[in-house]
C-alpha cells in the first residue's frame, strides 16, 4: 500500500510523477540538486533590482497578465491538475479561480499597503522627519505540498511577487508537472521580462532542503509540521525568516441553535472534498447533546449520496492511506462506533467516507491530522466544553463554528488562526483576510495586508529637517540647562498617572 508516487531512476537524477488512480507516468524531470538549486537562486538574485524597480503598477500588470494565461488556458491546467492530484476537475477550477483572485488583490493592493508611510516622530525628535519604507527581502525560496498544488503556493508566490522580491520555487515532488506549468504560465505572460522573477526547481525533500540552505533571504514554506519544524532548524543557521503554513487538526463546532441540515451539509464537505486532504479541512466535530442525533441523521444521509472517484478523488499520497488506517483502527478498538463507514472503507488509492463517534480525546484520529474523508463527532454537554476540547490541540490552523446567534462568541474563545462561522472555509477564499495557524501549525501569515507586510521589512528613516539650537540631546556639546528643561518636560509629561 505505501509504494512511493515518485520514483528515481537507478542513476537517482530523474524524477517521474505519475497519475495517482491510473500509475501513469506525468513526466520525468532531472532533480535539481544543490548546485543546481543555487544557480536557480544566483538568477533570481540577478533579476531581483530589475524586477524590484518596476514599481507597484508594473507587477500589477505582470501578475495581471499571470492570471489572464492561466485562464484563458485553465482548461489544459485543470486536466493536468486532475491528471497529476487526482481531484475531480471542478475542484481543481475552484482551486484556480481562488489562486487568480488572489494573485490580482496582492497585486492591486501592493502599493497601498507598503508604500512608504509618515509616522510622528515624538517630542524629542520633533525636528526629524519619520518615514517607514517596506523593502522585498530579495529572494524568497517557496515550498509548496501537493493537496492545493496551485492555490497554496500563490498565497506565498504572488504576496512575494507583489512585494518586490523573485521567487525560486520547490513544488511538492507528486505535483512537479502542475508546478512546471504554473511558472511557465508566468514566462509565457511576461515575456519581456529578465528570466529568473518566478522559476520552479524541481526534486523532492532533498531539493527544498538545498533552497533552504542556498542563501535565499525568506522562506515560505507550506507541508506537514514535521518538515516545517526541519525548516526552521536549517533556517536558522542563517537566521532566515520563514513562514511556515504546517498541518491542522481543525474542530468544527455545532451549538443547539444551528441550523443543522445546512451544519451538515458543510461539516460533510469541509471534511471529505479533497478526499479530505485539506489542511483546514473539519476533522473533528463537537455537537451539544441536544443536537446530535439529527445531525448524525443529517450527516450520514449527506455521506451516504457521496462516491469515491466522483464526488471527490483518490488519496494522492499513497502512505497517507496507512495513516487513516492507523487512525480508524486505534478509534475502533478504543471504542469508537463507525456511524458511517470503517476500515473496510479504504480500497486503495480510495478511501469511502468515514464518520466515527464518540472517539476517545487521546485516540489519534483526535490528536493528529488524519488526511482523510473521515470525520469524528463528539457530543458536548454544552458549547463551553466543546470550546475546551476544540482547543486542547497542538494544532491551531482554523475552525468553524455553527450557531445562528452565539457564531462570533464562540469564534472568539477559539486559539486558531481563522473561523469560518455558518460556512465552510470560506476565510480562504477572501484574500485580504490573513491566513496562517498557531501553535504547531506554523508561523507567520500569507494573505492580506499582512502577508504583503510578510514578504518585506520595513526600514525606518529618520532624517534631521533642521538643528535646535541647544537641544542637541545626541551630542557631546549636550548643555547642563538642556538636560534640566528636558526633565522639566519629561516629569510634567509622565510624572502623574491621569
Ligand atoms: P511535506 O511536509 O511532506 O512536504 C511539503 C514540501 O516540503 C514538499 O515540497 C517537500 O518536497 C518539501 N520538503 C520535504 N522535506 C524537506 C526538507 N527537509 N527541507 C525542505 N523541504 C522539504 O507535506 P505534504 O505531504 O506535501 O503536504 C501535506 C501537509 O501540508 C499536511 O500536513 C497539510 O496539513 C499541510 N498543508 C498546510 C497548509 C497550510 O496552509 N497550513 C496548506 C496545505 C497543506
Amino acid at each position: 500500500m505505501t509504494e512511493t508516487r515518485t520514483a528515481t531512476t537507478a542513476s537517482a537524477i530523474m524524477l517521474t510523477s505519475v497519475n495517482p488512480v491510473s500509475g501513469e507516468p506525468i513526466g520525468s524531470w532531472a532533480i535539481d540538486d544543490a548546485a543546481a538549486v543555487d544557480a536557480a537562486v544566483e538568477r533570481a538574485r540577478s533579476a531581483a533590482q530589475q524586477w524590484r524597480d518596476l514599481g507597484f503598477a508594473e507587477r500589477k500588470k505582470a501578475l495581471r497578465r499571470w492570471a489572464a494565461q492561466i485562464i484563458n488556458n485553465v482548461d489544459e491546467f485543470c486536466a493536468l491538475i486532475t491528471a497529476e492530484n487526482g481531484k475531480p476537475t471542478d475542484d481543481a477550477y475552484l482551486e484556480v479561480i481562488l489562486a487568480v483572485e488572489h494573485m490580482n488583490w496582492a497585486g492591486a493592493n501592493a502599493h497601498k499597503v507598503l508604500k512608504p508611510k509618515k509616522v510622528r516622530p515624538g517630542l524629542l525628535m520633533a525636528n526629524i522627519e519619520a518615514v517607514i519604507e517596506q523593502r522585498p527581502h530579495g529572494v524568497v525560496g517557496v515550498i509548496g505540498p501537493w493537496n492545493y498544488p496551485v492555490y497554496t503556493p500563490t498565497g506565498s508566490i504572488a504576496y512575494a511577487l507583489a512585494a518586490g522580491n523573485t521567487v525560486v520555487f520547490k513544488p511538492s515532488e507528486l505535483t512537479t508537472a502542475i508546478g512546471h506549468w504554473f511558472v511557465d504560465a508566468f514566462t509565457a505572460a511576461n515575456p519581456a521580462l529578465p528570466q529568473g522573477i518566478l522559476s520552479v526547481v524541481t526534486g523532492p525533500g532533498d531539493t527544498g532542503r538545498a533552497l533552504v540552505e542556498s542563501g535565499v533571504d525568506m522562506i515560505a514554506f507550506t507541508g506537514s509540521t514535521a518538515t516545517g519544524k526541519r525548516i526552521m532548524e536549517a533556517a536558522a543557521q542563517r537566521l532566515t525568516p520563514v513562514v511556515l503554513e504546517c498541518g491542522g487538526k481543525d474542530a468544527a463546532i455545532v451549538a443547539e441553535d444551528a441550523d443543522i441540515p445546512a451544519a451538515a451539509d458543510a461539516i460533510v464537505w469541509s471534511a471529505m472534498a479533497n478526499s479530505g486532504q485539506t489542511c483546514v479541512g473539519t476533522e473533528r466535530c463537537y455537537v451539544v447533546e441536544s443536537v446530535l442525533k439529527e445531525f448524525l441523521v443529517e450527516v450520514t444521509a449527506r455521506v451516504g449520496e457521496l462516491t469515491p472517484g466522483t464526488s471527490y478523488g483518490p488519496m494522492t499520497l499513497p502512505s497517507q492511506i496507512d495513516v487513516v488506517a492507523e487512525h480508524v483502527g486505534d478509534a475502533l478498538a478504543k471504542g469508537a462506533t463507525a456511524v458511517f463507514g470503517g476500515s473496510e472503507s479504504i480500497n486503495a488509492p480510495f478511501v469511502g467516507p468515514i464518520v466515527l463517534l464518540d472517539v476517545p480525546e487521546d485516540s489519534t484520529a483526535v490528536r493528529e491530522e488524519t488526511f482523510g474523508p473521515t470525520l469524528t463527532v463528539r457530543g458536548v454537554r454544552d458549547v463551553a466544553e466543546a470550546i475546551e476540547l476544540s482547543n486542547a490541540s497542538r494544532y491551531g490552523l482554523a475552525s468553524s463554528v455553527y450557531s445562528r446567534k452565539r457564531g462570533t462568541e464562540i469564534a472568539r474563545a477559539l486559539r486558531v488562526g481563522a473561523t469560518s462561522i455558518n460556512s465552510p472555509l470560506s476565510y480562504g477564499g477572501i484574500p485580504a483576510l490573513p491566513f496562517g495557524g498557531v501553535g504547531e501549525s506554523g508561523i507567520g501569515r500569507i494573505h492580506g495586508a499582512a502577508g504583503l507586510l510578510g514578504f518585506s521589512r520595513p526600514h525606518s528613516i529618520a532624517r534631521q529637517r533642521f538643528a535646535i539650537p541647544g537641544m542637541a540631546l545626541q551630542s557631546f556639546a549636550r548643555t547642563e540647562q538642556t538636560m534640566q528643561l528636558v526633565r522639566k518636560i519629561t516629569a510634567r509629561r509622565f510624572g502623574r498617572a491621569k
